[in-house]
């Protein structure tokens, strides 16, 4: 890569082949492209794919052929999450060196039933943005001897962030810089929302979290644009980027294209699609237009 090509900037489009692009994803990619060419700056695409439960070749290679059809092209060849895991683990093992990272023993179900008897006395347990209950406070607070032992004995567990030693390490309010379709602006991240977040499951030896912040830094992007719906995902993100040291991109969240009952779209709506219109015969100008360019 040349210099000039170095300071360019860079954008990328990150979607997970989980299943097949919709309209929401054809304008996250056709504004990455557009804002990609407007700056002069470079696009890349990752695949973002280390639920390897829900991820499939096929759905990669739908994912190929629909931002082809769009005429999209990114930078060859894409990064794909899952040929990347010791990157994330290496963040982690980071982190739990740190004392910011502990195992989490509690399951689901555990979880959730510690939520429905505390909720039965009419309280309400605090939850995350997706609605997703915090996780309880025992194994923060359980002593390194112990938990070592516990994994020694392998015991089955996630990692998750201590929030609360992370926000008083940092000690400061954090902020990104946002140009998006919602608030923007200079936007106070409050990532403490958020609770316990996971950075590895049993299943899985990376999250979302961790491994978009790692890659965003280690692709050298410059511009996240996607959907409003990671919005409140980002406080997330600038808290790991400090945490881990890494830079900081300028973040702009669009709006999302939701369906005839005002819910977002899903993978799974065959008529919004993009091979499914395809198939109907309609033309790459007309999704522009369907999604509002
Ligand atoms: N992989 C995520 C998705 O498909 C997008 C992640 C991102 O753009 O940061 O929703």
């Amino acid at each position: 890569m040349t210099t000039s090509e170095r300071q360019k900037p860079v954008f990328r489009f990150a979607p997970s082949p989980n299943g097949q692009l919709h309209l929401g994803h054809a304008l996250s990619a056709l504004l990455n492209r557009d804002m990609a060419e407007a700056e002069h700056g470079r696009l890349l695409l990752r695949i973002e794919d280390i639920d390897q439960t829900r991820c499939t070749p096929e759905f990669e290679a739908g994912i190929l052929r629909d931002l082809d059809w769009l005429g999209i092209g990114w930078e060859s060849p894409a990064r794909r999450q899952s040929e990347h895991f010791p990157e994330y683990q290496a963040a982690l093992h980071a982190l739990i060196e740190r004392g910011l990272v502990y195992p989490a023993f509690l399951t689901r179900g555990e979880v959730k039933m510690r939520v429905t008897a505390y909720e039965a006395a009419g309280r309400s347990w605090p939850r995350d943005p997706d609605g997703t209950p915090h996780y309880p406070a025992s194994d923060r607070e359980r002593p390194e001897d112990e938990w070592r032992e516990m994994l020694a004995a392998g015991k089955k567990h996630a990692w998750r962030l201590d929030m609360r030693k992370a926000l008083d390490l940092i000690g400061e309010l954090l902020f990104w810089t946002e140009t998006g379709d919602g608030r923007s602006g200079e936007i106070a991240a409050e990532p403490d929302v958020w609770g316990d977040v996971i950075l590895s499951r049993s299943d899985a030896p990376s999250s979302y979290h961790l491994s978009v912040v790692v890659d965003d830094a280690l692709q050298g992007v410059t511009h996240v644009v996607r959907g409003l719906d990671l919005f409140p995902a980002t406080s997330v993100h600038r808290l790991l980027q400090v945490l881990l040291g890494l830079p900081q991109p300028l973040y702009h969240h669009h709006r999302l294209i939701l369906d005839d009952a005002g819910r977002k779209l899903s993978k799974s709506q065959g008529d919004s699609g993009i091979g499914e219109l395809r198939a109907r015969g309609t033309s790459g100008a007309d999704i522009r237009r369907l999604v509002g360019l």
